[in-house]
C-alpha cells in the first residue's frame, strides 16, 4: 500500500517535491523539540491543485495528513507522530501574493507566505498588515490562521481571525472550497471561514486566504515604563486607554526575572530601564508624526505623578523603539536557551489578573520551593505566557517529568476559577489536548467532535490533535 501511495505523491507534486529518506528532522521535530516524529513522507505542493491531489492520493490510501507551515508552533500540532505511517504536507511552496485590492484594502495571499514577507509586500504598497509575532521571520500565514495566531497587535487590529476575510481549503475529500470573500459583510449561512481559523490542520488544509489591510500610520510611537506591581500594570492600561484611545496598539508586561533571563542570555541587548518588579511596553500609532510623542509623553508624566510608575523611557528613534521590542521578543528564546519549561498560554479578564497572579504565584511557590516564574505578555488582550522554569541547577527535564501535571493542574484550575483560557493564542495541538477534553463542557466538546466526525469522518486530517 505504501509503494501504491509513494508512486501517487511523486506523480502529484514532482519527484522534485517528495522526500522519504535523508534528514527530514526540520519537518519532523517542533520548535520546541519536545516532539519528534517520523513521517512516511514530506510532500512538499506547488499549487492548490496539487494540494488536493495528495490530500486524494492519501484519503485513497486511509493514511493520515499533517499539514505544516513554518513549523514554529508551540503545541507539537504540526510535526508526525512516531509512527511513520503519516504523510507531512509541507505549504510552504504556496507563496505567491495573489492580488492586491486597494480599495477593498485587501490582499489575496498563499498558506505558505511567510508572514514577515507579506507584512513587507503591504507596507511596499503603503499599508499595514497588522499580524505581528516573534516568529514572524518563518511562520507562515497559513499556520497562522490555523492556530488563529495573536502576537502583538491584537489590542488594536484583532487576532488572525479578525484580519481574514476569507479562505481556500482543500477539504479531507480532496475538494477545493473556494470561499476567497473580500467581503466585510456576508450572512449567508454558517460561517465555514470562521470554522477552519483555529482548527489546526484538522478539518482541512488552508491553501489561501484573503486578508484585511490598513493604512499605515503616520507615526509609531513607543515607550517603556516600570512599574511596582501587577495592579499598577493593569491601571496603567486603563489610564492608557484614555488617554490614547485607539491608538493604543501594544501593551505588553515583563515580569523581572523575564527581563532577567534576556540579560543572561543576550547581554549584548540594551535595558533602557533600571530592574523593576514589572516592565510595561507601551505603542501607540497615530495618523500623524506630530502628535504621537506628545501624547504618550503626557500620558508617562500623568502616570509618573500618581505614581503609577516608577521610571519610564521613551524611544527616540526607530531603532530605539525596534530595541525596545527586541527586549520583548527575546524573552521565549532566552527561556529557550534556559531550557525545557512549562508553557501556559493562558487568557483571563484583565480585572482577574492581579489576583491571579498572586495567588497563583504563592501556591507555586509554595508546593514546589525554588521554582522559577517566567511571567510576560499581551496584558492588553488579558493573555499571558505564565511560564515556570525549573529551580535554578535542577535538570530542566527531570523538573519537567515529575512536576508538569501538576504544575498545569494548579495554574488551570486557577485560571478556570477566574473564568478564564487554558489556551489564549498558541492553540490546542498534541500538548493540551487532553486537559482540552478535562476542561471543555461536555457540550461544547460534543459538538466538536460532531463537527470532526461530519468533515473527516475516515479522521485522516492531523488525528490526535484538538478532539
Ligand atoms: P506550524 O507550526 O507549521 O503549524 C501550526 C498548526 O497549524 C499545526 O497544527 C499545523 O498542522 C497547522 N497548519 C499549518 N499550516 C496549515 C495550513 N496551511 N492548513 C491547515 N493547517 C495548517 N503565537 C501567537 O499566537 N502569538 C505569539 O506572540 C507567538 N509568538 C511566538 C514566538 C516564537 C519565538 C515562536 C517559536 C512561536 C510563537 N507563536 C506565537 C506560536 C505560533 O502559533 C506560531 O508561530 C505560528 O502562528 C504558527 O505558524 P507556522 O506556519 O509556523 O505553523
Ligand atoms: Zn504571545
Amino acid at each position: 500500500m505504501s509503494a501504491k501511495l509513494i508512486e501517487a505523491l511523486r506523480a502529484a507534486v514532482g519527484a522534485a517535491h517528495m522526500m522519504t529518506e535523508g534528514d527530514l528532522s526540520a519537518y519532523e521535530l517542533d520548535w520546541r523539540r519536545r516532539y519528534r516524529g517520523k513521517a512516511l513522507a514530506v510532500v512538499r505542493p506547488g499549487s492548490t491543485a496539487e494540494v488536493a491531489a495528495v490530500v486524494r492520493a492519501c484519503a485513497a490510501a486511509g493514511v493520515s495528513l499533517v499539514p505544516q507551515g513554518g513549523n514554529t508552533g508551540l503545541v507539537g500540532g504540526g510535526v508526525p507522530d512516531a509512527s511513520g505511517r503519516q504523510v507531512l504536507l509541507s505549504l510552504t511552496r504556496l507563496n505567491k501574493i495573489r492580488h492586491i485590492d486597494a480599495d477593498n484594502l485587501t490582499f489575496t495571499v498563499e498558506a505558505g507566505c511567510v508572514l514577515q514577507t507579506l507584512q513587507a509586500a503591504a507596507e511596499t504598497q503603503g499599508f499595514l498588515f497588522p499580524l505581528s509575532l516573534a516568529a514572524e521571520g518563518s511562520c507562515t500565514i497559513g499556520g497562522n490562521l490555523a492556530s488563529n495566531a495573536g502576537g502583538t497587535q491584537v489590542l488594536r487590529y484583532g487576532n488572525a481571525r479578525e484580519l481574514c476575510l476569507g479562505l481556500e481549503v482543500v477539504t479531507p475529500q480532496g475538494e477545493v472550497w473556494e470561499g476567497l470573500s473580500g467581503l466585510r459583510k456576508d450572512n449567508t449561512g454558517y460561517d465555514l471561514r470562521d470554522l477552519y481559523i483555529g482548527s489546526e490542520g484538522t478539518l482541512g488544509v488552508i491553501t489561501a486566504a484573503t486578508l484585511k489591510l490598513f493604512p499605515l500610520p503616520g507615526a509609531v510611537t513607543t515607550a517603556l515604563a516600570s512599574c511596582d506591581s501587577i495592579d499598577a500594570c493593569v491601571a496603567l492600561l486603563r489610564l492608557a486607554r484614555q488617554h490614547l484611545g485607539a491608538g493604543l496598539t501594544g501593551f505588553e508586561v515583563m515580569e523581572r526575572f523575564a527581563l532577567a533571563l534576556v540579560s543572561r542570555h543576550f547581554p549584548q541587548l540594551q535595558q533602557p530601564l533600571p530592574e523593576a518588579p514589572w516592565t510595561v511596553l507601551l505603542e501607540l500609532a497615530t495618523p500623524s508624526e506630530d502628535t504621537a510623542r506628545a501624547q504618550l509623553e503626557a500620558l508617562l508624566e500623568t502616570a509618573l505623578e500618581s505614581g503609577l510608575v516608577s521610571d519610564a523611557a521613551l524611544a527616540a528613534s526607530l531603532a530605539q523603539a525596534k530595541s525596545m521590542w527586541h527586549l520583548r521578543e527575546s524573552i521565549p528564546l532566552a527561556q529557550a536557551e534556559e531550557g525545557l519549561n512549562i508553557k501556559n498560554d493562558i487568557a483571563l479578564p484583565v480585572s482577574a489578573i492581579p489576583e491571579f497572579v498572586r495567588s497563583t504565584d504563592a501556591a507555586l511557590r509554595v508546593a514546589l520551593p525554588g521554582v522559577r516564574l517566567v511571567n510576560f505578555g499581551h496584558l492588553g488582550d488579558g493573555n499571558l505566557h505564565y511560564n515556570v522554569q525549573a529551580p535554578e541547577g535542577e535538570p530542566a527535564a527531570e523538573f519537567l517529568q515529575a512536576h508538569e501535571r501538576a504544575v498545569n493542574t494548579l495554574v488551570y484550575d486557577a485560571v478556570q476559577r477566574w473564568g478564564g483560557s487554558i489556551s489564549a493564542e498558541h492553540g490546542i495541538g498534541a500538548l493540551k489536548r487532553d486537559e482540552l477534553a478535562a476542561r471543555k463542557s461536555p457540550v461544547a466538546l460534543g459538538l466538536m467532535r460532531t463537527l470532526k466526525a461530519a468533515l473527516d469522518p475516515a479522521g485522516l486530517m492531523n488525528p490526535g490533535r484538538v478532539v
